[in-house]
């Protein structure tokens, strides 16, 4: 039995670029590349915030639009 996995490792999609926005209305996470932003409540953990974004497709692969 020669059952050859082909070493074809894909990559996952680029992860969201987030950072951290403190602003008075609370603080909210942010992805740099498609502005996805999610409210960071005080006292939620960040993985958990972090694990929605997951479930968005960041739009960063796509070429940017100049709209200058
Ligand atoms: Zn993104």
């Amino acid at each position: 039995m020669d059952h050859v996995m082909s070493a074809n490792n894909s990559p996952p999609p680029p992860p969201h670029r987030i950072a951290i926005i403190m602003s008075p209305e609370g603080r909210f996470l942010q992805c740099r590349d498609c502005h996805l932003t999610l409210s960071f409540p005080d006292g939620a953990q960040y993985v958990t915030v972090v694990l929605q974004f997951e479930s968005h497709l960041c739009s960063s692969a796509r070429s940017i639009t100049s709209s200058v």
